[in-house]
């Protein structure tokens, strides 16, 4: 299978052709703590692989990640460049503001991210330059994915490393491998990922490179035969202008340095309001769906859920108020009525809204909804729920304004 030269086109950042002087970037987008090492491992791997091809190059984290958070979107670059000149003017930024191959390292944050502070959603796709690839590691089809990738106005290439779903505490039934602060998978990702590289813009490090570097890491031939081999099972799909997805991310406008306040302040909040600068999108893998019907209104999961994403419903049930879920299943874990509260893979969603006002408008739609996602709903729980008397009520409030949203228990 003959290799499309994903940065065939010009990068920005390119002043010639790969044998006079040119410069690559390289942008790894992984979850926070948990992939922190198998990141580390890619664009390290990218400038070591460059290296031994005699260009230059150096590996970075983002500095705005940092401290990072356990499942928040996180960044680390490569940059690449054929000689010294051509890499300082590249570094001479604060973060490349395009690069020639954005790699993704769960599915998932296919529908774009945004960092432990809120400054909005970024589209995955964003940096990529004309021409350039997106890669994702996944057990999906180019196709499935492409439905979350925001549209971009010009031709690029959308290439997925397949990647087994693995069993796991944070996405169950995801596809990302973890190798961070908690966990360590030696399971060849890092590999693949450097030979997606190699696939798609060989200017930057071949796959006899990626090679070389599987062999002196493993002294394995067997791993170097089976990294050789991900080669061609690599899907790559050429993405026209305006492919994907339509949605529209909620922008941020970041304040001037005249607009700053002096120090750092974390303002109290009214009850019954949330600080619009902690949201949450794509910081969750999966989301909780509650089955309203059989809630019992137990209380465990607004007072077990360590981010108080729970509102209590005008019958005392609970909602998640999705801006603010990380989506961290404890609520599913201590919820004692089977299939109450269960977690959903996010990409099934494209939208942050909260799903009580589908429920109350149409009863049956929902139970519809909850089938789809492939959750039981346990009929014989009903009666049973709505004896139960509710522990909270919604809070009155002065003003109108004030109403919505409502936190459970701000009563108190
Ligand atoms: S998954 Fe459940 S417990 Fe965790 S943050 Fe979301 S609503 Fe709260
Ligand atoms: S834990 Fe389950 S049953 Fe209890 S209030 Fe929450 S959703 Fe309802």
């Amino acid at each position: 299978m003959g290799a499309p030269t994903a940065s065939g086109t010009a990068s920005p950042h390119q002043n010639g052709t790969a044998t006079t002087s040119a410069s690559w970037s390289v942008e790894v987008v992984y979850r926070g703590i948990f992939q922190k090492r198998l990141a580390n491992r890619i664009s390290r791997g990218v400038v070591l692989g460059a290296r031994k091809e005699g260009k230059v190059g150096t590996a970075f984290a983002r500095y705005g990640d940092s401290p990072e958070r356990n499942g928040i979107p996180a960044k680390n670059f490569a940059v690449v460049a054929t000689d010294e000149v051509q890499l300082e003017s590249s570094l001479a930024r604060y973060e490349p503001e395009s690069v020639d191959v954005s790699i993704v390292l769960d599915d998932t944050m296919c529908k774009g991210v945004e960092s432990w502070a809120w400054y909005g959603v970024q589209p995955i796709n964003k940096l990529v330059v004309p021409g350039g690839s997106l890669v994702v590691t996944s057990d999906k089809q180019p196709d499935e994915l492409l439905r979350a990738v925001k549209v971009k106005p010009y031709a690029y290439n959308l290439v997925v490393v397949p990647s087994p779903v693995h069993a796991g505490v944070f996405a169950p039934e995801g596809s990302a491998s973890f190798a961070g602060l908690w966990v360590d998978n030696d399971d060849n990702t890092d590999f693949k990922c450097l030979v997606a590289v190699a696939r798609v813009a060989p200017q930057i490090l071949t796959l006899d490179s990626v090679l070389d570097i599987v062999r002196e890491r493993t002294n394995d031939e067997g791993r170097v035969e089976a990294v050789r081999a991900i080669y061609d099972q690599i899907k790559i799909r050429h993405v026209e202008p305006g492919e994907g997805s339509t949605v529209d991310h909620e922008e941020y406008q970041k304040p001037g340095w005249t607009q700053m306040r002096e120090g750092i302040v974390v303002e109290a909040m009214q009850v019954g309001t949330r600080n619009p600068l902690y949201k949450k999108w794509s910081t969750r893998t999966r989301r909780p769906l509650v089955n309203f019907d059989t809630c019992i209104k137990c209380t465990q999961c607004w007072l077990q859920c360590p981010d108080e994403c729970f509102e209590v419903t005008p019958e005392g049930t609970y909602e998640v108020v999705y801006e603010a879920c990380i989506g961290c299943s404890i609520c599913e874990e201590v919820c004692p009525v089977p299939d109450c509260i269960t977690m959903v893979n996010e990409l099934a969603f494209d939208n942050n809204d909260n799903l009580y006002p589908m429920y109350a408008s149409d009863p049956e739609g929902y139970r519809g909804f909850l089938q789809q996602h492939g959750i039981a709903l346990h009929p014989e729980l009903i009666e049973k729920a709505k004896k139960t008397p509710a522990v909270h009520q919604q809070p009155e409030y002065p003003s109108k304004k004030q109403k919505q949203p409502v936190v459970a228990g701000g009563e108190e």
